[in-house]
């Protein structure tokens, strides 16, 4: 390495798109976010620009399954992707800082795709002795390597596509673990991460309702020594849906997480699943988990903002 240089600025605008789909019809980029998701649970039609009607289980499902390019995962969890440009040099190092491109610090890069354009050094992430990158590390130098009698200099398209979590988001933390071990195809992390991405979610509206009509000890007590994850998705989940007057959960939805938590205890209780865990099966797993996290955060956010049962002083559990 003889010189190390901070990127040059891109040629074309540094743009970061919020996580999308695409419409199978028209191939145009549609949304993806909690609003999205709050409207399929409401029951309201998801209509395309060019008329297409989507089926937001059925569009999830195939991006997750087909995980294109290895993204498709990151992008249904809601991760973004910054895309620009950068000049290479051959023979050299430039170093590339994300944070100068859209990419937040804190943020964890999820996927990433270096393209040079026409003849010029080819695009290498350069590396010491080790060569493993960690997903956090937002700066990294790009080496050109020139074979033969290239241009010294060329151009590189960059996207990068990442997701900021807060600490206190342990639900969304989770999918995220669950969205890397599927890409990875570490099915068995996998369900593992991403069946305490929808319990935690889900647990902590049940939590908020049932908090309604007991003390905190009594909850904490009632949500782990009686009526746990099961019997929170098979009984609880419908009572306070209706009581609050949210949404209810889809009941193929429902299913699916009650699979994912069987496959859950399976791997927990026996070290591996009874039968090997297929793309589709994990696939089918994760995006019930992504939309068991969105139904637990409508639901709380039902349960907090209703003016409903005030919290009552009912005794401790003994
Ligand atoms: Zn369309």
């Amino acid at each position: 390495m003889e010189e190390t240089d901070t990127a040059v600025l891109p040629r074309i605008a540094t743009e970061t798109f919020p996580p999308w789909v695409v419409c199978p019809q028209c191939n145009r980029v549609a949304a993806n976010g909690h609003d999205v998701f709050v409207k399929y649970f409401e029951g309201h039609a998801l209509v395309c620009g060019c008329g297409h009607e989507f089926d937001w289980w059925d569009t999830l499902l195939e991006q997750v399954t087909e995980h294109f390019m290895l993204r498709g995962a990151f992008e249904a969890i809601g991760a973004s992707t910054s895309v620009f440009e950068i000049e290479v040099k051959a023979d050299a190092n430039v170093e590339l800082d994300f944070r100068k491109f859209g990419v937040p610090d804190g943020a964890r890069i999820l996927w990433l795709n270096y393209t040079g354009y026409g003849e010029g050094p080819s695009p290498i992430e350069f590396h010491g002795n080790t060569p493993h990158q960690r997903p956090y590390d937002l700066r990294r130098f790009i080496y050109g390597a020139r074979w033969g009698r290239l241009p010294a200099v060329g151009r590189v398209g960059v996207a990068a596509t990442w997701i900021k979590t807060d600490e206190d988001e342990a639900a969304i933390s989770q999918l995220v673990t669950a969205a890397v071990s599927y890409s990875d195809a570490d099915y068995r992390s996998m369900v593992l991460a991403a069946n305490i991405a929808a319990e935690t979610s889900i647990t902590r509206a049940v939590a908020a309702a049932v908090a309604r009509y007991a003390n905190k000890d009594t909850t904490r007590a009632f949500l782990a020594d009686a009526a746990t994850y099961s019997y929170q998705l098979k009984v609880l989940l419908p009572m306070i849906a209706d009581l609050f007057r949210s949404p209810q959960l889809p009941e193929h939805i429902r299913q699916r997480l009650d699979a994912l938590r069987r496959l859950r205890n399976e791997i927990a209780h026996e070290g591996k699943a009874k039968r090997p865990i297929s793309q589709a099966d994990a696939g089918n797993g994760l995006t019930a988990a992504i939309f068991g996290e969105h139904y637990g955060r409508l639901l709380h956010s039902v349960v907090s903002s209703s003016e409903g049962a005030a919290p009552c002083s009912a005794p401790s559990a003994g």
